[in-house]
């Protein structure tokens, strides 16, 4: 049994196995700015911001939107790239008791439309580079009022060169049209007053988020987190980090904050520890690699592709990469190999996480300064029980052996927005079943096997793509992989790979083949290759494997 494993591993002073806090989770900002006013709270594209501002800030947005009337549990959608506004209207909106919909900002139409209206979002936050899509969506949605902020709201000067995202030409438009119900964030901030505003709440049952998953498997749903979940993975993240010092680090924020990886391990935790956010509006590895030349950042966390890109960057030697210490990664497995060129080039540690959009998100990690295992996902995080079970009938299976991971503890959700079906299906007897299959060995570590649904049935043998796409990862001349299960007339469904090889470099489908069959059963082995010059990702680099598999159906419909 893995449960409280932890225990042993935390130092007793740091693991919480307390009440968490009851608390907003804006309060964190709060206390912090009370505490260290004069501190610096985030670097972004040359300015900087202390605490003292950024609460200023935030009582300012908290009361325009109170006074445009924004409402306890109103669901407020924010789309913003990671800027100073981002954490603004996030923090703005908790302390109102609002309901922050975190929005990517590369949603095409249809996903924005869909999201506002599932969410039945009254107010949107967005770029203005993005107001032309959005204004086609509105009439669609229940949306009342709109807020545009320009990324050079907060730069010294104009710098068109540093907007970041890629916005589709007819997007290109920076010609907001103010009303009485589309506003100017600026503005509003400028007119509002700073006098301290926070709603009572229930943290227990009060929605700070409604964070709608990945999208990458099947139809997108809102997950409900409340503020104690937050809260609590907040704490649970600092003790993992629990050498850390408080107001002493620096967070590359390269992750976005619309992701809950990224909201919750950089804006909640630095929050939390007065940190200072050193915020990347979009992953770029060049302007990464800068940021962290310059402006020195200590803690990391990212996903493997962010790894993945930095290690392979033809000039990564340049840079003095020696201030990153703390990596955290997730979202994704890690290639062993890129960890530890990873922990060669910086000198810092880079571990392997794990966790989801419906739990907060982290549950397991490896530590940074104890044991921990290549190719594992660590422990279970403190006060997080875990446990893998037969997906049908939930009971505990042996050591070593496959079956679903079943996890307990204060980050898990409430439930599905509007979903009571999904939910009672995903948190069954008080434990939530993430859908991912695992093994769990004699220490206590948990590995990852595969995502349940990604499960390739090949002549009646049960193939985890990952299995595969590990090999494929360990060939010098591969840099991504991905495996999917594709129609086979005789096999029911036949594997095949995509590959991205490295700049430079050939590989033929015989060498591979030979590759793969030294290393893996037969019946595993790719019958079909694709090559590729990069594979579909989504914002926080996880591989868009459903995308590849609609694009095969597609091809197979045309064929
Ligand atoms: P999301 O809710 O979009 O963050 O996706 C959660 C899913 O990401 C999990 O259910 C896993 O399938 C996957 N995931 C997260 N971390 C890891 C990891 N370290 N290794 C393998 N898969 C992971």
């Amino acid at each position: 049994m893995s449960e409280k494993v932890w225990l042993s591993t935390y130092p007793k002073e740091v693991s919480p196995s307390y009440e968490y806090p009851k608390q907003n989770l804006a309060q964190f900002l709060i206390e912090t700015a009370q505490k260290y006013p004069k501190k610096k709270a985030l670097y972004f594209l040359g300015t900087t911001m202390t605490y003292e501002e950024l609460l200023i800030r935030t009582y300012q947005f908290a009361n325009a939107l109170k006074n445009i009337g924004i409402r306890k549990g109103d669901r407020v959608s924010i789309m913003l790239p990671n800027s100073p506004q981002a954490i603004i209207s996030y923090y703005g909106s908790l302390m109102i008791g609002a309901i922050v919909v975190q929005t990517n900002p590369t949603y095409v139409e249809r996903e924005l439309e869909y999201q506002l209206n599932d969410s039945d979002a009254k107010i949107i936050i967005a770029l203005d580079l993005l107001y032309k899509r959005v204004q086609r969506v509105i009439p669609q949605t229940n949306v009342k009022y709109q807020i545009f902020t320009s990324i050079k709201d907060y730069l010294p000067f104009p710098k068109n060169i540093l907007y970041p995202l890629k916005v589709k030409k007819d997007g290109l438009s920076m010609d907001v049209t103010y009303s009485d119900t589309i506003y100017s964030f600026a503005r509003l901030l400028k007119t509002t007053s700073s006098t301290p505003s926070m709603i009572e709440l229930d943290p227990m049952k009060d929605l700070a988020l409604l964070q709608y998953t990945g999208g990458t498997t099947g139809v997108s749903k809102g997950v409900m987190l409340t503020h104690y979940n937050l809260v609590a993975n907040t704490l649970q993240t600092r003790a993992w980090c629990y050498k850390s010092e408080e107001a002493k680090e620096k967070y590359l924020a390269a992750l976005p904050f619309f992701h809950v990886f990224g909201m919750t391990v950089l804006m909640n935790l630095s929050m939390k520890m007065a940190g200072e956010l050193v915020l990347l509006p979009k992953f770029d590895i060049d302007m990464a690699l800068k940021m962290i030349d310059k402006q020195k950042p200590t803690i990391f966390p990212g996903a493997p592709t962010m790894y993945i890109s930095l290690i392979n960057h033809p000039e990564v030697k340049k840079y003095d990469l020696s201030s990153v210490n703390i990596c955290i990664s997730g979202a994704a497995p890690l290639p062993g190999d890129v960890q530890e060129t990873f922990e060669q080039l910086t000198g810092g540690r880079l571990t392997e996480g794990y966790g989801l959009t419906e739990t907060s998100p982290v549950t397991h990690a490896n530590t940074i300064w104890e044991k921990r295992k290549l190719g594992s996902i660590g422990i279970p995080f403190p006060d997080t029980e875990a446990k893998v079970v037969d997906p049908e009938t939930g009971e505990d299976v042996d050591n070593g052996q496959i079956g679903e991971l079943v996890i307990r503890g204060p980050q898990v959700m409430l439930g599905y927005w509007k979903k009571t079906e999904e939910t009672s299906q995903a948190i069954r007897n008080g434990w939530f079943y993430t859908g991912d299959m695992a093994t769990m060995d004699h220490d206590g570590f948990f590995y990852i096997i595969d995502r349940k649904k990604d499960l390739i049935i090949a002549g009646g043998f049960n193939i985890y793509p990952r299995d595969i796409e590990e090999v494929l990862f360990d060939h010098p001349n591969i840099i991504d992989a991905v495996v999917i299960g594709v129609p086979d007339e005789y096999r029911g469904e036949t594997v095949k790979a995509f590959l991205v090889l490295k700049e430079g470099t050939m590989l033929g489908e015989e060498e591979i083949d030979s590759f793969c069959r030294e290393r893996l059963a037969s019946y595993k082995v790719p019958r079909i290759y694709e090559f590729r010059d990069s594979l579909p990702k989504t914002l926080i680099g996880k591989t868009l494997r459903r995308v590849l598999i609609e694009e095969e159906k597609e091809n197979q419909r045309s064929n």
